[in-house]
């Protein structure tokens, strides 16, 4: 049985953009990760060995993401979102809970561009939102 959370904030704004993917912001719609590769960085962490048995759905990330993409885009803080930096943004459970869609949805409505890492072809089910993305995204003004 996976469990449900609530949680206060989904999107972490970096204090620094990451130099290599460039991204100022990173988005994780679920609680680590089912996959538990042996070599994920989060393992060995607080959550220990086996990162699936903290396995958590973010029930409220949508709702959540709305309310800070909506407020960052009146501020004009553009900056790429990363997908996913401590979790499977496209794992099994997306199947069922489909929280990575619908945030794109959100991330499309509010023209935010975004970084994906995935080792999932469940990501192919969702080029309509990506390619939509790419072409309404808006940059940061220093990226342009
Ligand atoms: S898929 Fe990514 S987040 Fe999940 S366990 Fe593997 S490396 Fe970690």
């Amino acid at each position: 049985m996976v469990r449900k959370i609530y949680v206060k904030t989904i999107l972490n704004k970096h204090k620094r953009r990451d130099s290599w993917f460039l991204d100022d912001y990173s988005l994780n719609p679920y609680q680590l990760c089912q996959y538990n590769c042996l070599y994920c960085y989060i393992r060995g962490s607080k959550y220990g060995e086996n990162i699936a048995d903290e396995l958590a759905v973010k029930v409220n990330a949508v709702q959540l993401l709305e309310k800070e993409l909506r407020k960052r885009a009146l501020r004009m803080e553009y900056g790429f979102i990363a997908l996913s930096s401590s979790t499977e943004s496209w794992q099994p459970l997306e199947e069922r809970y489909g929280i990575t869609r619908k945030c794109l949805e959100v991330i499309s409505k509010y023209k935010f561009p975004i970084h994906c890492l995935t080792k999932s072809k469940l990501i192919l089910r969702d080029l309509d939102l990506l390619k939509e993305i790419n072409k309404r995204a808006i940059l940061p003004s220093d990226l342009l």
